[in-house]
């Protein structure tokens, strides 16, 4: 469920026209909807009401800071994957102790800023990993609270690039190798072991892979505990899938919280989650405007004032977004176009032999569900700059990342003295 629906043929996110916004700000442009985020992240959390249970957003979906602090505002705690995430969960409001850091190449300043932060959890994702941490907590005379990720071998099912949990992945600890490294890591100093940490993909449409995952682990917690390990908490990653338009329908967050508390209740484990996409995705639309109807030879193409440097999901994931017109004009027939952006690549491409309205030149059309590793993954590659950030609440809009201008983007870059 959101907020952006039309009203008299009319796209509006909230109580705001697109329109409106588009002659404000000019295009092309994200629009967040406030009421979407904070509806997503509270179906989250109330499907695990009565259960001991961390829900730490994670911020790589989507990690603009008016994002962050609505959902900090909501409860909220925050899953980083790098210092520069750290610092923004901590500049949103989040407090340190709802904070978990995940990801396989952390640097030792990374460590030092968290540990110094007292952040909640660190989960570690390799034995060099690990020794790097206990050191750093040592020399700080602080201990790291840690979960070993565990890559369980399962697959998640989704596209290979998102999917995290197979043994060829980079991700987590070996499950043979598992057992030995707890044991391990009891004896280092700097390190206290909390528990299980497992995130086997992204956009999951399905229980199945799941609960295999889950399974798995649950007995890894049982032999852990056989070989004398305290393990209080469960971090059982993001990657719950959303509704994209096409495609299978993923399963709610309540059936997903049923299987769960199935499957952990005889553990007696804090749980924590890292949800991203299913809090943000269905949150954020890309609005663009429709630059030229070009008719091949083969094939129509709209091209349109966003591409892929602005959302790359088309074309690093091949994903599916829909793509629906601002203004719905009842007359118009439909036709078959390759949607498209004007940067120098064939796989700058939106959609593919798609049936819309038949759009012209100068109309707005908006990307849907683009909330979530849209504007995060963007880049100024063709140097398009940065396009801007819109959060909407009711009847209220703010730019919340405004569009950089030329000097900006040049900002960083230098002449060596003997070109000058
Ligand atoms: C990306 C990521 C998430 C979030 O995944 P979603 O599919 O957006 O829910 C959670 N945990 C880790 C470790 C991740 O890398």
């Amino acid at each position: 469920m959101h907020h952006f629906s039309y009203n008299d043929g009319r796209l509006f996110a909230e109580d705001v026209g697109i329109e409106a916004l588009a002659g404000e700000f000019g295009t092309p442009f994200y629009v967040y909807s406030e009421a979407t985020l904070r509806r997503h992240f509270r179906v989250f959390a109330d499907a695990f009401a009565g259960a001991d249970v961390l829900v730490a957003y994670s911020v790589k979906a989507n990690p603009n800071i008016a994002v962050l602090s609505t959902l900090a505002s909501e409860g909220a705690g925050a899953d980083v994957v790098s210092g520069g995430e750290l610092q923004r969960a901590l500049r949103a409001g989040i407090a340190p102790d709802k904070i978990v850091f995940s990801g396989i190449g952390k640097t030792r300043d990374e460590m030092t800023a968290a540990l110094e932060a007292g952040i909640y959890q660190f989960n570690v994702e390799s034995g060099p990993e690990l020794l790097a941490l206990g050191e750093i907590a040592a020399a700080l005379k602080k201990t790291a609270p840690v979960a070993l990720r565990i890559n369980p071998d399962i697959a998640a099912g989704g596209h290979e690039k998102i999917s995290t949990g197979k043994a060829e992945n980079k991700f987590g600890v070996p499950w043979s190798q598992a057992r030995g490294l707890y044991l391990a890591a009891r004896e280092m100093p700097g390190i206290e072991v909390k528990g299980v940490d497992v995130h086997i993909g992204s956009q999951i449409a399905d229980l199945a892979p799941f609960e295999a995952a889950f399974k798995k682990v649950a007995t890894l917690i049982a032999d852990l505990r056989a070989d004398g390990s305290t393990i209080d908490r469960l971090d059982l990653g993001g990657g719950l899938g959303i509704p994209y338009g096409e495609g299978a329908t993923p399963p709610h967050p309540d059936a997903y919280a049923q299987m769960i508390k199935r499957v952990t209740k005889p553990l007696g484990v804090q749980l924590i989650f890292e949800p991203g996409r299913m809090i943000a995705g269905n949150a954020g639309i890309l609005v663009s405007r429709v630059l030229y109807v070009k008719e091949g030879d083969e094939r129509r193409f709209l091209i349109i004032d966003a591409a892929m440097n602005d959302l790359i999901r088309p074309a690093l994931y091949d994903a599916y977004h829909d793509i629906i017109p601002v203004i719905k004009h009842a007359d118009r027939d439909s036709a078959i176009f390759d949607v498209v952006g004007p940067i120098c690549e064939t796989s700058d491409r939106f959609a593919q032999a798609r049936r819309l309205p038949e759009l012209k030149a100068g109309e707005l059309v908006a990307v849907m569900s683009a909330g979530a590793y849209g504007a995060s993954q963007t880049s100024e590659y063709n140097s398009r700059p940065l396009i801007p950030e819109i959060l909407v609440s009711g009847a209220r809009h703010a730019i919340i990342r405004r569009r950089p201008c030329f000097e900006d983007m040049i900002s960083y870059e230098q002449m060596p003295d003997w070109l000058s």
